[in-house]
């Protein structure tokens, strides 16, 4: 074997880079992390994981962390159809790990995250920025520093570079993407008039619009807004338009008291909701976690648990051979199955809340009498994530093809 820099490079000291890095540098391996920013600021990332990722969290380690990092557990989560309650779940009693669902605020989470790999003894070089990647035996990685430019190589590059991953574009990945147009914006609020242990889901299928609260705990809020960007209704980014925001999540259905003295303390920020993946996230020593992998639709807020499965999976096939190659293919084998899975059971999901017209409402018609009749017909993304069944008669199920 040629002889390398690193074990390990890592590309992102996001949750799915430094929780990777923390657990293989503290089992002794040779890790170097590479972090373009200085330090961590608002991006509007994910700030509520859903209950299925606490295990996950638990298997790595990072539950005292996280709450080291100021996570929240919010034991309720609630529904509202247009304006009007539709069911409120209390999480803790109901899914199958006993979990609420776990708010932080992401830079406090990815700052106390990262540092614990460097303690661990991970090599963390921050404001580097990685500019490209050569797959193969060994993977090189360019980037570019305050000291210049500098080629380093590892036995393995892991891409943990988020949605937009230069890892994966410039190794040769061919990335899929759904289509749809869906976007997601979200803004830090300060003062919402909502509970801290409860998070508000208000859906306006009708419209294809949902508005969405996390409590983060002291009076903080992560306020998101779903939309269909051919129907946009106004600019959802730029600091100007946080009350643009506010209206928007108001004529979806959120009650107007519930903003009144909300202050926005962030930058608001827009994305496209449509997810974006690889098959099989692993070529020429090179791996993709995390979002790098693939970064699931925002509206069902599985992205963090999806990212804690792909570190943990991961982790687990490296510890337990020397065979780094085969790991690799294991777990890109594995993803594949639970993301897989999760785009599925989504792609109903989304036919089902955010398609809008004639044929949309008459399923809808169909099946929300159903739904409430016999809620088990329904999904549980909160509790089961990816084990939530997905085959066919799950299918017909869902859509209540049984029921004439
Ligand atoms: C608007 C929005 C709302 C969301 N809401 C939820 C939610 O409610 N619940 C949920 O579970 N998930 C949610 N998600 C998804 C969640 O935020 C992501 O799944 C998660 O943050 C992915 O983590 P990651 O570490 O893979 O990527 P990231 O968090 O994007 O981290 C990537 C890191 O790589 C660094 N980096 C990037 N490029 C380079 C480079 N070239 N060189 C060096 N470093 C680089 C970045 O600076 C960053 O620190 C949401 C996402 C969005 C966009």
């Amino acid at each position: 074997m040629t002889p390398s820099d690193y074990d390990v490079a890592i590309v992102g000291g996001g949750l799915a880079g430094a929780t990777l890095a923390r657990a293989l540098a503290g089992s002794g391996i040779r890790t170097l992390v590479v972090e373009r920013a200085l330090a961590f600021k608002d991006r509007v990332r994910g700030e509520g994981m859903l209950s299925w990722g606490r295990p996950e969290a638990t298997a790595l380690g990072i539950d005292g962390l996280l709450d080291s990092a100021g996570a929240i557990e919010v034991r309720y989560w609630k529904r509202y159809l247009g304006g009007a309650p539709r069911d409120c779940r209390d999480l803790i009693a109901t899914t199958p790990g006993h979990h609420g669902c776990l708010d932080f605020y992401h830079p406090a989470m990815q700052r106390q995250l990262l540092d614990s790999a460097e303690a661990a003894g991970a090599d963390v070089r921050r404001g580097v920025e990685i500019t490209a990647v050569e797959a193969g035996t060994p993977p090189y990685l360019r980037m570019r520093g305050a000291h210049g430019e500098e080629r380093i190589s590892a036995r393995l590059v892991i891409g943990a570079d988020g949605r937009a991953s230069k890892v994966r574009a410039t190794a040769g990945f061919t990335v899929d993407r759904d289509q749809h147009p869906l976007m997601i914006a979200g803004v830090l609020h300060e003062g919402l008039y909502v509970p801290d242990d409860t998070v508000q889901y208000v859906q306006n299928p009708a419209v294809g619009r949902a508005a969405l609260v996390f409590p983060l705990g002291k009076q903080r809020f992560r306020s998101y807004f779903v939309y269909s960007s051919a129907n946009t209704p106004r600019t959802m980014s730029g600091s100007g338009h946080a009350g643009d925001f506010v209206t928007s999540c108001v004529e979806t259905g959120a009650p107007r008291e519930w903003y009144e003295k909300a202050e926005a303390a962030g930058p608001l920020a827009a994305y496209p909701g449509a997810d974006t993946w690889v098959e099989h996230p692993y070529r020429d020593g090179v791996v993709l976690i995390g979002d790098a992998a693939a970064a699931s639709n925002p509206a069902w807020g599985c992205g963090l648990a999806l990212t804690l499965r792909d570190v943990r999976v991961l982790r687990d096939r490296l510890l337990a051979t020397n065979d780094w190659d085969a790991a690799a293919h294991a777990y890109a084998r594995e993803h594949d199955a639970y993301y897989g899975a999760l785009h599925r059971v989504q792609s109903w999901l989304m036919l089902l809340m955010y398609e809008t017209g004639p044929a949309a409402d008459a399923r809808r018609a169909h099946v929300f009498p159903n739904l409430a009749k016999d809620p088990g017909r329904a999904p549980d993304m909160q509790g089961l994530g990816p084990e939530t069944p997905s085959d066919e008669a799950a299918r017909r199920r869902f859509f209540a093809e049984d029921v004439v």
